[in-house]
This record gives C-alpha cells, sequence and structure tokens, in this order.
C-alpha cells in the first residue's frame, strides 16, 4: 500500500497514578494509519482503547512519545495547536451521541463549521449533503431526542467528518445499539470513509463487524498488536 500515512503513534507512554501505584496503560506504543484504511480496535474493557483513541485525537496527552496527525508532530506543541490540528484533520465519534440536545440534526453538523469558519450557507448545504449521505436527510429538522439510537449514532458520525478530518476516531460508535443497528451504522460509515478517503481507527467489542474492517489491532503489553 503506498497512501500517506494519516496517523502516527511513536512510542507512546501512557501510566495512570493509583494511590502509590502506577497502572500502565501505554508503554512504547506504535501505530500507523493510512488514508482509505479502516483498523479494528479490539480489546478486552479496560485494555486502554479508549485511551488510546484520546491520545490519537489530542484530547489526552501521552507521558511519552509523539502522536503524528497528517504529517504534523505533536510532541512539543502547545494547547491552541493541538485544538487546531483537532479541528481540522480529526472527527470522533463517541459511544453515546453527545449531540447538542436543544439543536436539530442539521444544525449539530453545520455547528462545527460554523465554528471553523465557514459561511452558514455553505455550512448547512454540506451538512445536508451529510445527512442524505447517511440515508437521514429526512431527519434534519429533529432533534436528537426525537431521534432513534442508530439515527443519533449517524448524525454524530456526520458531525464528526463535517470538517472533512483526515482521520476518524470512533469509541466504540455502535456499543450501544442492536445488532442490526449496529450492522446498518456501521455500513454508512464504512461507505462515507471509502468516499472520502478517510482513515478510520474503530474500537469495538463486535467481532462481526471488526470481521469487516481492512485490519484489526488489540492493546497487550503496553503494545498495539496486529491481530490476525
Ligand atoms: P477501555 O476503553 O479499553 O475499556 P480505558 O482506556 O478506558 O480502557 O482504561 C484503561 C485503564 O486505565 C482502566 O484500568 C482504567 O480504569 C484506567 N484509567 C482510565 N482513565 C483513567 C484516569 N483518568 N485515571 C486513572 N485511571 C484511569
Ligand atoms: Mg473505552
Amino acid at each position: 500500500m503506498n497512501s500517506r500515512v494519516a496517523l502516527q503513534l511513536a512510542g507512546v507512554d501512557r501510566h495512570y497514578g493509583q494511590g502509590d501505584r502506577l497502572l500502565t496503560i501505554l508503554k512504547g506504543a506504535d501505530f500507523s494509519l493510512r488514508s482509505g484504511e479502516i483498523v479494528a480496535l479490539v480489546a478486552p474493557s479496560g485494555t486502554g482503547k479508549s485511551t488510546l483513541l484520546h491520545i490519537a485525537g489530542l484530547l489526552e496527552k501521552p507521558d511519552g512519545g509523539d502522536v503524528i496527525v497528517n504529517g504534523h508532530s505533536c510532541a512539543q506543541l502547545g494547547d491552541e495547536e493541538r485544538t487546531a490540528i483537532r479541528r481540522n484533520e480529526i472527527g470522533f465519534v463517541y459511544q453515546f451521541h453527545h449531540l447538542l440536545p436543544e439543536f436539530s440534526a442539521l444544525e449539530n453538523i453545520m455547528m462545527p463549521q460554523l465554528i471553523g469558519g465557514l459561511p452558514r450557507s455553505e455550512a448547512r448545504e454540506r451538512a445536508k449533503q451529510l445527512l442524505d449521505y447517511m440515508r437521514i436527510g429526512h431527519r434534519a429538522d429533529h432533534r436528537p431526542s426525537e431521534l432513534s439510537g442508530g439515527e443519533q449514532q449517524r448524525v454524530a458520525i456526520a458531525r464528526a467528518v463535517a470538517n472533512a478530518p483526515i482521520v476518524l476516531l470512533a469509541d466504540e460508535p455502535t456499543g450501544n445499539l442492536d445488532p442490526e443497528t449496529a450492522g446498518y451504522v456501521f455500513e454508512a460509515l464504512q461507505a462515507l470513509v471509502r468516499q472520502s478517503g478517510l482513515a478510520a481507527l474503530i474500537a469495538t467489542h463486535n467481532l462481526e463487524l471488526a470481521g469487516r474492517m481492512d485490519r484489526k489491532v488489540t492493546i497487550e503489553d503496553g503494545k498495539v498488536r496486529e491481530l490476525r
């Protein structure tokens, strides 16, 4: 594969202090994610999947090592620069949608674009396209509470890619859905990644979905390992 590396973890360390004990989650973790590929992150609960995704998404700082996003080494950057890279290059989807309850689906998807400085009309147009692409165009004016779990997650995915990031990180995005709905939501996500050339890293407990991704990795002894 000669597509470019969208995201790289290089020798990432992360530990948490628990009383006088040190809990080591990541120790010299290396990982590369290329544009156009979807990688499953599969590991038992408590292993460090969310930790790894938060570090990769510049939501959390590692204790050592570097995160390189679209060629930008982030180890030496301050908070403002990290925030700018996160906004422009990274989309994040959580297990629970985290949509703003008082805004419609359309407005939720417009929001990151408006924050990014796009004119309202353009943000609205792109939000509409994304909703149509996720096959929920007819739900544009509904608030999150008026949407089903699967619809909420499709809006959350659309919002995550609204600013055309290079990397999509998703933390058990279908973990809260029944298997059939999880399948639909994953299909929509997969189509979006294929169409846009995004790089996606998706934590999941769903082995059937993991099997449909391009490759699978796990966390073992603080390192990222390829699963066969
Ligand atoms: P996963 O997403 O695979 O379930 P997490 O990354 O959430 O795992 O957590 C990995 C381990 O780190 C767990 O044992 C968790 O209790 C611990 N942990 C996570 N965040 C913190 C924190 N802020 N402080 C202390 N321990 C934490
Ligand atoms: Mg987790």
